[in-house]
């Protein structure tokens, strides 16, 4: 019998190993700890929360982590389960209390018949001998490995830290003052959205940004050094007034049509951040700023006061690969056919986000095992969104950790009994009810466990 490999016992790891186990598979489970700790995780056990005891909203009609929640629940997600088993008073979120949570998932994949938990830390890439393989060893994946993938994959397809732009909702931008154009109009002509700024307005912009609430970096997260080519916006900024109009804000090669006679300071550009051309990050504006003061500056800029930030931007210690240019559709690294990653190494980003894409790869190689086609969830699922984007929907050249959104999902014409296209909440319930309806039928078709 063929078995599994499963390198992390994480979020990702846990779910990958449950799905493959209740599908017949035989898997081992390596897991570092507590042999190597890593810098962010306090206990030995799976599955540890290593900073908010909360999976975010668990609202599946309105909110996109939700539906993913629900997605997972129909899958049968060991994650989910004890999550819900293990749920405190929230709010609207399902938060969980840590240590009876990371037990519980601990307990079950113990108890699997179909599961042996070896603890020990994997330093290279495995052979061919390993014949299926999963990489889910997280945003701290340990040196010797992440060093060895790197080998594989190239320096520049294995980063370290994320430097992650805002991503704006396109449909939430106001264009009778932004405007679609390539600085002097190279490429196409219009591959930007460009939002102008006057003096006055880019100098309150600077005091703004220079003034607003940072996160710090973690003690530990200050070894690794983060790179010039990423310094954050406010960074910038403090570095001298000027720096960000002769950097990413540079107004030269751009005229707004609308406004003919403009003469900007500087000059805000978005760029196209998915194929469905649903989502535009801000060039150049990764940031340190508290999310709030995010929401707070970046809608003063003209042409954002009503924008929807699909993710707001950040910088983080952060082991991740390019994943798009690494994997196919079913999480598998293109150059080797026994391996396949999952979690956040792979450049979603969250607990709940990594657990899905863990459900999806060990459902993947179960189905491979089984001599069964592999049929990924349907691009209008949560699931199927984070998958689609990670895999190939995003932009190799500027590939960013992602969480879910429904910005990952095909857009949908939404239409009330008088035939007026809705939005808001109607438009996200109709949105999800299609995922949901179709997420069943996947179910039907791929679930003969
Ligand atoms: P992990 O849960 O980290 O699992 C990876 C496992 O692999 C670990 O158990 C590790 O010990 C093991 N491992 C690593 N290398 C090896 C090796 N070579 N051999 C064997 N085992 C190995 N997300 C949120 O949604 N909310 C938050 O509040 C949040 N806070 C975060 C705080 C920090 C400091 C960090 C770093 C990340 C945070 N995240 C948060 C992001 C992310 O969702 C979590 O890190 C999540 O745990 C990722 O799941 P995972 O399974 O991919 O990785």
């Amino acid at each position: 019998t063929q078995t599994l490999h499963i390198i992390g016992g994480g979020l990702a790891g846990s779910e990958a190993a449950w799905q493959a186990a209740q599908r017949g598979v035989k898997v081992v489970l390596h897991e570092m700890r507590p042999t190597r700790p890593t810098e962010a995780h306090h206990t030995d056990t799976l599955a540890e929360l290593v900073c908010s005891n909360s999976l975010r909203s668990d609202d599946a009609q309105y909110n996109a982590v939700g539906l993913m929640h629900e997605e997972m629940r129909r899958c049968g997600s060991l994650i989910m389960k004890c999550a819900d088993e293990n749920a405190v008073p929230a709010g609207g979120a399902l938060a969980v209390d840590r240590e009876g949570f990371a037990l519980a998932v601990q307990s079950a994949l113990e108890a699997h018949e179909n599961v042996e938990i070896v603890r020990e830390e994997i330093t290279t890439l495995p052979s061919e001998d390993w014949e299926h393989v999963i990489i889910a060893t997280g945003p701290l994946t340990s040196e010797p490995l992440a060093q060895s993938i790197r080998e594989l994959s190239g320096e520049e397809s294995l980063h370290f830290f994320d430097a992650i732009a805002p991503i704006i909702d396109k449909d939430s931008i106001d264009f009778s003052k932004a405007w679609f154009q390539s600085r002097y109009d190279k490429g196409d002509g219009s591959d930007y959205i460009n939002l102008g700024l006057t003096r006055a307005q880019y100098d309150q912009f600077i005091d703004d940004l220079i003034a607003g609430e940072k996160m710090e970096f973690k003690e530990w997260e200050k070894n690794t050094p983060y790179f010039e080519a990423c310094l954050p916006i406010e960074v910038m900024a403090e570095r001298g007034r000027e720096t960000l109009a002769f950097g990413p804000m540079k107004p030269v090669g751009l005229q707004n049509p609308n406004e003919p006679d403009a003469r900007y300071a500087a000059v805000v550009q978005l760029r196209q951040d998915n194929k469905l051309g649903t989502l535009y990050n801000m060039v150049g504006f990764q940031t340190k700023l508290k999310h709030g003061e995010q929401v707070r500056i970046f809608k003063t800029l003209p042409g954002l006061e009503n924008a929807t930030f699909a993710r707001l931007g950040g910088i983080h210690r952060n082991t991740f690969i390019n994943s798009p240019r690494l994997l196919d559709g079913t999480l598998k690294l293109k150059a080797r056919d026994n391996i396949r990653f999952a979690g956040q190494v792979t450049g979603c980003e969250g607990y709940v986000e990594s657990t899905a894409v863990g459900l999806m790869a060990g459902r993947f190689v179960a189905a491979e095992i089984m001599g069964q086609d592999i049929v990924p969830p349907p691009d209008v699922t949560a699931l199927g969104g984070i998958l689609n984007h990670i895999t190939g929907g995003a932009d190799a050249m500027t590939f960013q950790p992602m969480n879910i959104t429904f910005g990952l999902l095909p857009p949908m014409d939404v239409r009330n009994e008088r035939g007026k296209r809705v939005k808001g909440k109607e438009k996200k319930a109709a949105v999800s009810a299609r995922a949901l309806k179709a997420l069943d039928e996947w179910l039907d078709k791929t679930d003969r466990v």
